[in-house]
């Protein structure tokens, strides 16, 4: 699939994605971020929080699907698009899939944990009620970036 004309706007949103991500890493969390995006506008942003929330589930897409179905007041995110700087993994697909949400962009493929299209490609089961669709590879270099420095950085530490 080409990007064509909406190219810079998805690069737009992975920025403000990316700028999430940062905000988690300076928390100690593996940067990873997510905004969900309404009629074109940013309506809940947020990033990966399992360590500090002390819990397994929170990470940046789940937090920003709560975030947006707060501020919409519906647990159903109907013609919202999520973008996350990092390839899915199967227990945000399929919270995805339950949100209704419309389109997922996602940043860098995720080669171990990827469920969207490196180990597997949840969305495209015929099992689901709802089709999401999705695109990778926005703004990838930047989102893969954030990430290897990050795990330099963390295998740095171990050796000292
Ligand atoms: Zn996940």
């Amino acid at each position: 699939m080409t990007l064509g004309l909406n190219n810079l706007k998805h690069e737009n949103f992975m920025r403000l994605a990316i700028e999430q991500a940062q905000l988690a890493e300076k928390l100690g969390e593996v940067p990873v971020g997510a905004v969900i995006v309404y009629q074109d506008k940013i309506i809940a942003a947020a990033h990966n929080l399992p360590i500090n929330s002390l819990n397994p589930c929170s990470h940046a897409e789940i937090e920003v699907l709560k975030k947006a179905a707060n501020q919409l007041q519906n647990y159903r995110l109907l013609d919202c698009d999520l973008y996350v700087t990092l390839e899915p993994c199967m227990m945000c697909v399929g919270a995805m899939v339950h949100a209704r949400i419309h389109h997922c962009y996602f940043g860098a493929f995720d080669p171990k944990t990827g469920a969207v299209h490196s180990q597997d490609q949840l969305f495209n089961k015929p099992y689901h009620n709802h089709q999401v669709n999705y695109l990778g590879g926005i703004l990838q270099a930047d989102c893969e970036n954030l990430l290897k420095k990050f795990f330099k950085k963390k295998r740095q530490k171990i050796i000292k």
